[in-house]
């Protein structure tokens, strides 16, 4: 149980880099969840004022594609465990055997080789678009703790019509500052697609051992995250991106009596 104590012994997520990233060290599971919790609803708050042509049961958009830190894993995980539907993880087993987008690197890592100037790695985007194992008559069970690669999936017209999905480019540039940011929080965890996260923390050891921060991977598709060293934000976008970012730094989280 967490200890509320005056604001001064809160935590702040504070700003990218230095000492940010020596407090996220520090932080247990927890903590990191609460944090990602607040993120979520930031992000909810900037999406409830766009006009967007999403709808309930539309659901070309969720297909086996979907990419996420295993921290927001961890997260669907615990969920589906409480919410007694930790029979949803039986379908990981079939899903494995089909094709899927498995990224090389992660966001930061790819901010990391911009800023540098460096040659980026070509990513496999030619796997089809299945839909998605969890999927059940186009909604979807884990909803509320879907990770940000499914909530910040939208478009300003159906997909259905297009065939792609429609966003606006400072949408984009959020979507992209909030990828980073979560990465940034899981920075000692991994990233991959939906399937492989949770096929390696369906197993209760392996989520010991990502709690306790000592994870091993090995023969897993899973690559380790970053902190982050730079955001991506256009010059355009910056004055607008500015009171989002102030909110994410603003976020304050209780600590643990010691
Ligand atoms: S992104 Fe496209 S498919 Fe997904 S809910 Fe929105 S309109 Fe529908
Ligand atoms: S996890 Fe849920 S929201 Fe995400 S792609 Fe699958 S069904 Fe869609």
């Amino acid at each position: 149980m967490y200890l509320r104590k005056p604001a001064r012994h809160l935590i702040s997520l504070g700003s990218a880099g230095g000492s940010a990233s020596y407090l996220i060290e520090l932080m247990d599971i927890e903590t990191k969840l609460e944090i990602l919790d607040q993120i979520y609803e930031i992000y909810d708050r900037f999406c409830a004022r766009l006009s967007v042509a999403c709808e309930r049961n539309c659901a070309i958009c969720c297909t086996g594609n979907v990419t996420l830190t295993t921290l927001e894993g961890y997260r669907m995980i615990e969920d589906m465990l409480q919410k007694d539907k930790a029979d949803l993880l039986g379908r990981l087993d079939g899903a494995a055997e089909t094709g899927r987008f498995q990224p090389k690197i992660t966001t930061n890592q790819l901010a990391d080789l911009c800023r540098q100037g460096k040659k980026v790695p070509e990513e496999d985007n030619g796997q089809a678009a299945t839909p998605c194992f969890f999927l059940e008559k186009d909604e979807c069970p884990l909803y509320t703790h879907r990770p940000f690669g499914c909530r910040c999936l939208m478009s300003r017209r159906k997909c259905d019509d297009t065939g792609y999905a429609d966003m606006d480019d400072f949408v984009l540039s959020v979507n992209t500052v909030f990828l980073q940011t979560i990465e940034h929080i899981d920075s000692d965890g991994f990233s991959g697609n939906l399937i492989d996260v949770l096929l390696f923390l369906r197993s209760k050891t392996h989520r010991q051992d990502y709690r306790s921060g000592r994870p091993d991977v090995t023969g897993t598709r899973l690559i380790p995250n970053r902190p982050m060293t730079i955001l991506f934000v256009p010059p355009e976008h910056q004055n607008r991106m500015a009171p989002i970012l102030q909110a994410v730094q603003a976020i304050q989280v209780p600590v643990k009596p010691s």
